[in-house]
């Protein structure tokens, strides 16, 4: 029996893998999804059957693990139906907490087993019980922090005095009950007062941590799931959990860096600075110009007369859900022989690939969603640049001012088009707070108004040239 459970463990590690190489190009990513869910239904049930877990399985705790897995599935199944796109970073940083909520509750379990007098199984297994402890604890309280703060509960950024002493004296004292409860028989109380601490920890992490970082720590927390899974699979000699759990770690580490260098940003920077917790407004530099109005005819005109057009989308675009708007506007200009073409940022709108996603649902065809290296060089040899409901990536203090909290992030050039249009409702920042000196551009006209109204205006005016 365990040689087929280990057969089958293998069998969804690989099409664990081959969905997750589905899952990076837009094209493949929803069979890969589907393919990734159905090797985890799979590895559950085989689960059932593994003999460590078999044994142990009574007709009480097996219903209580049925009403567990019946009441979770339902409540993903329809809070997943019912998030708004622009919610789904606050609902992956949940969920990614309750996975490290998940492995530090099996070392738990484990752990006060052992204080209430049961067989250790070995000093390793027990020091693999306490870092995936650690490691979940943190990544699950540190989770909800950060779903406390994108969903608006919390203030985004909180700084204690002497936070950074604070946590380095939390810091040593979760080594040191880590190193009680890993070696030797703990006390129950120790235990506690263990856990207690790291996920005071994870709180006091994220607490500081706002602006413009948070989408990194997500990824971050998510990476340090994997990795607590993974050694609670040691724990529990799980295979699918070591495997599952290694593959996340490992893809979570390199989207994180992968974040963080669109960022320009070091990861330590990340976590121990608190960009954004001032706004940027230390770094304000005086802005020279004014904004510029334009009304949608004549913006409809500019575009429709032009040779290229390239459209920058961010986090207004999903706000707005302007997204079809923009394809059937884009469809309108092709067809007047204008080339068209769509600039994404690595973090524009609130996850990573989140206008992807919205273009590809629209129907945008693929060859014209270009990556910020691949357009750059273009902005220059474009009539317009149309900016929507994007403000912080296209930013050119990014470029100009060695002050601004967001110096180095590289950015769209949006800039260094011939034209700007931008389209927005108001005078509103962006995610991080900071003016955006674009919109003072002599180059650059503003189109206010909610994305999807604003587009459904320039189609019209597109419209009416023909
Ligand atoms: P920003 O958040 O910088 O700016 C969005 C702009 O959209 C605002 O200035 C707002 O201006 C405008 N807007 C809002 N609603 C509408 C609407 N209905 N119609 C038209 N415009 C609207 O977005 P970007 O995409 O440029 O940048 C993303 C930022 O979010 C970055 O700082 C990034 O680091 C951060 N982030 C990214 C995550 C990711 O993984 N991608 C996750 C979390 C944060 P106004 O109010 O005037 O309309």
């Amino acid at each position: 029996m365990s040689y087929l459970i280990d057969a089958v463990y293998f069998l969804t590690a690989a099409i664990f893998i081959i969905g997750l190489k589905q899952m990076s190009s837009p094209v493949t990513a929803h069979r890969g999804i589907v393919w990734a869910g159905i090797a985890m239904v799979i590895a559950s049930l085989a689960t059932f059957g593994a003999p460590q877990i078999s044994l142990e399985v009574t007709s009480i705790n097996l219903q209580l693990m049925l009403v567990a897995i019946a009441a979770g599935s339902t409540v993903a199944y329809i809070s997943a139906k019912r998030v708004a796109m622009t919610d789904m970073p606050q609902m992956i940083a949940m969920y990614n907490g309750m996975g490290g909520g998940a492995a530090a509750a099996i070392a738990a379990v484990e752990l006060v087993k052992l204080s209430s007098g049961a067989e250790s199984h070995g000093l390793t297994i027990q020091i693999l019980a306490v870092l995936g402890a650690v490691i979940g604890a943190v990544s699950f309280s540190g989770s909800a922090v950060a779903f406390a703060k994108l969903q608006g509960i919390m203030k985004k950024t909180l700084r204690l005095p002497m936070h950074q002493i604070i946590n380095i004296g939390l810091f040593i004292a979760v080594i040191v009950y880590g190193y009680l409860v890993a070696t030797g028989t703990p006390s129950f109380e120790h235990v506690l007062i263990f856990f207690v601490l790291a996920l005071v920890l994870g709180v006091m992490v994220t607490l500081p941590i706002g602006g413009a970082d948070m989408p990194v720590v997500i990824s971050l927390f998510n990476a340090l799931t994997g990795l607590a899974v993974a050694f609670e699979g040691f724990v529990l000699n799980n295979a699918a959990m070591i495997i599952a759990g290694t593959v996340v770690g490992s893809s979570g580490t390199l989207l994180t860096q992968l974040m963080a260098k669109a960022m320009n940003r070091p990861i330590s920077n990340v976590l121990f600075s608190s960009f954004g917790s001032d706004g940027g407004a230390a770094a304000e530099e005086e802005i020279e110009g004014s904004m510029k109005e334009i009304q949608a005819n004549d913006a409809a005109i500019m575009m429709a007369y032009g040779q290229k057009v390239i459209i920058v989308p961010g986090y207004g675009m999903a706000v707005a859900q302007a997204q079809h708007k923009l394809k059937e506007m884009g469809d309108l200009l092709e067809a007047r022989g204008v080339e068209v073409k769509y600039a994404i940022h690595p973090v524009a709108g609130r996850m990573p690939g989140h206008m992807n996603v919205l273009l590809a649902e629209a129907g945008v065809d693929y060859d014209n969603i270009l990556d910020l290296e691949e357009i750059n060089p273009e902005f220059p040899t474009a009539d317009v640049a149309l900016v929507i409901g994007a403000n912080d990536v296209v930013n050119p203090v990014a470029r100009s001012n060695p002050d601004s909290p967001i110096y180095g992030m590289p950015i769209l050039d949006a800039d260094k088009a011939q034209n700007v249009i931008v389209i927005k409702r108001g005078k509103g920042a962006g995610f991080s707070g900071i003016e955006n000196h674009l919109f003072y551009a002599d180059n650059t006209r503003m189109l206010y108004g909610d994305g999807q109204k604003a587009v459904a205006e320039l189609i019209a005016g597109i419209k009416a040239l023909s």
